[in-house]
């Protein structure tokens, strides 16, 4: 016989591997516990990168004996009955599984009292043996001691990272845990040092300002939206402000940390022909979903959810973001109005204090004052954000210098052509018929067989594009038409390249994004150049044309179009506030 049932011993620690993978774990689903308690303070030390202890201490509900003593059994809870409760969790905990998996890698020992009781009890759990509870004097709460984690289980012990490393994801468990509850206190410390005090705040964008620092946390864009029963809520940093990874792409559904792939796509995709290559934006994002519109018994870690209907929160994401981001690009965040309104002072939530007497609200900006050379002012009959800026003028013969009203504009009016030219196109797409100009001399392609098959194929979705192309002699068509917003040139290697990157792609998504794409490759092809001296009339219109299209404020490639200095910025910069 080769089958043998494991002993239960073996078969908790094999469970408590997918629960409990490192220290910061530990620190997450303690701290789930504390919230759940309905905790209002929670303070969490460790030593040694939480390798030698973990303590996380709260002033919840707290335990009697009894619920001592089954807390750290398997599949006790007291937040689930029976089955239907499954598919309507509103705690953060559920599955019964973490005390007892904690207890089975490392030395436990819970001290609880709940408000009712005057006195507390004790429970000691060592590699799943345990001790009955004994009293002893205790503050109302609930004290949860983790001491040499993984000391019976040498080969996890061997996958710790540094101290640095396990140090920070406890910090980032501690910091997730923070974003999501901010009205509860958090303390956190390392070795007797206090690391993280998080008073608790009534608005969210103080805890953000708490746990991300001010630097970010400033440039942060609040949004928010509602679809059906769908609540989306967060903070975004704008076009320009991107990072070079997705740490702080962070994804909430129901005041739950999650690493969710829908709504992360959905961020992005909201972002989508903004950001560059390999930079990602800083998006705290907040789902409120009915408990029975997602599944969140998916893993141990309870990382993952599934919702019942996934396209459905993709595409209010999405949504969300697009228009929070069109929100932005059109013009001046009430933000940078409130800043312009006051003449640039220290209005901002937060800000330091001014060293320099701030600007009198009652005294206005006067364009004049600033600059008072021969500037092109503003377009009389312009309404929007870029028209209504002054030309100071073209610098470098690619940059336009403007004066907006938050301050100091700089367009590269390379990429701000773009833009436009890409928008134009899109928007031609989008009403179904790009507008053409048929070729004086039609330019011939040639191609092989499978190649051939492959235009042929693809024609109908490249004329949708405004090329046309015509049979010319045998294996070889020609080029009839272009887009209209094209200017005169060789269009052979665009088309080239168009057929060959349609052929692969089926996938209607995939198809759509690699169109816009090909339309961004377009769209540089059609643009004046950089070091060209620009006609006032000509600057006058691209800053008309900026006002007339969505997201201006970076190229399709993701470059800015524009770099402002607010009053604020230049301040910093001068070192005249700290
Ligand atoms: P779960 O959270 O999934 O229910 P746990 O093993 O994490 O499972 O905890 C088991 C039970 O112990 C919880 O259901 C809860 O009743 C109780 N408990 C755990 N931690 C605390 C705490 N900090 N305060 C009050 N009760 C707690
Ligand atoms: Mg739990």
């Amino acid at each position: 016989m080769k089958i043998h049932i494991l002993s239960d011993e073996m078969a908790s620690r094999i469970a408590a591997g997918e629960v409990v993978e490192r220290p910061a774990s530990v620190v997450k689903e303690l701290i789930e516990n504390s919230l759940d308690a309905g905790a209002a303070e929670i303070a969490v030390s460790i030593e040694k990168s939480g390798t030698m202890l973990i303590r996380v201490t709260d002033n919840g509900e707290g335990m009697g004996p009894e619920d001592l003593t089954l807390a750290v059994e398997r599949h006790a809870t007291s937040k689930l009955r029976d089955e239907g409760d499954l598919f309507r969790v509103a705690t953060l905990g559920f599955r019964g599984e973490a005390l007892p998996s904690i207890a089975s890698v490392a030395k436990m020992e819970i001290t609880s009292r709940p408000p009712l009781s005057d006195i507390g009890y004790r429970i000691r759990v060592e590699g799943g043996k345990k001790d009955p509870p004994c009293i002893v004097g205790s503050s109302v709460g609930t004290s949860v001691e983790i001491k040499e984690i993984f000391f019976n289980t040498p080969a996890r012990r061997k996958f710790l990272k540094s101290p640095a490393t396990e140090l920070s994801h406890i910090c980032d468990a501690v910091n997730r845990m923070a974003l999501a509850h901010p009205d509860v206190h958090f303390r956190l410390s390392h070795d007797g040092r206090i690391i993280a005090d998080y008073a608790s705040v009534s608005q969210r964008m103080d805890r953000l300002h708490q746990v991300l620092g001010r630097e970010i946390a400033r440039d942060l864009i609040p949004f928010s939206s509602a679809r059906g029963l769908l609540e989306i809520s967060g903070y975004l940093s704008s076009a320009p402000a991107s990072f070079p990874n997705t740490r702080y792409l962070m994804t909430f559904v129901n005041h739950r940390f999650v690493r969710d792939k829908v709504v992360s796509h959905a961020v992005l995709h909201g972002y989508e022909t903004l950001l560059m290559k390999g930079q990602y934006p800083a998006a705290i994002v907040f789902v409120e979903i009915p408990c029975s519109e997602v599944d969140v018994n998916v893993h141990p870690a309870k990382y993952e959810v599934r919702f019942r209907r996934p396209s459905d929160v993709h595409d209010a994401v999405a949504e969300a973001i697009r228009q929070a981001l069109k929100q932005e690009a059109k013009g001046p965040s009430p933000r940078a109005l409130a800043m312009a309104s006051a003449g640039f002072a220290g209005v901002m939530e937060n800000s330091l204090p001014y060293l320099s007497p701030p600007f009198q609200p009652d005294k206005p900006l006067l364009k004049a004052e600033v600059f008072p050379m021969a500037a092109i002012p503003a377009d009389s009959t312009g309404e929007g954000f870029f028209s209504s800026m002054d030309i100071l003028g073209q610098i470098l013969g690619c940059y336009l210098v403007c004066f907006s009203a938050r301050g100091l504009a700089l367009i590269d009016q390379h990429a701000a052509h773009e833009r436009v030219a890409f928008e134009k196109l899109r928007q031609q797409l989008n009403a179904g018929a790009v507008q053409k100009q048929s070729l004086l001399i039609p330019q011939p392609i040639e191609l092989s067989a499978g190649e051939l098959m492959l235009l042929e194929q693809e024609l109908p979705t490249l004329e949708r594009f405004g090329f046309l192309l015509e049979p010319f002699g045998p294996n070889s068509y020609a080029i009839t038409s272009v887009p209209a917003l094209l200017p005169e040139g060789d269009y052979r290697q665009i088309v080239q390249q168009m057929v060959a990157e349609l052929a692969e792609l089926e996938h209607s998504e995939k198809l759509r994004q690699h169109l816009e794409e090909r339309l961004a490759t377009i769209a540089c092809h059609s643009v004046i150049r950089a070091n060209r001296l620009l006609e006032t009339t000509e600057m006058r219109a691209l800053l008309r044309d900026l006002d007339q299209i969505e997201f201006a404020t970076q190229c399709p490639h993701g470059r800015p179009v524009m770099i402002e200095f607010s009053r604020d910025d230049l301040e910093r910069m001068f070192k005249r506030v700290v």
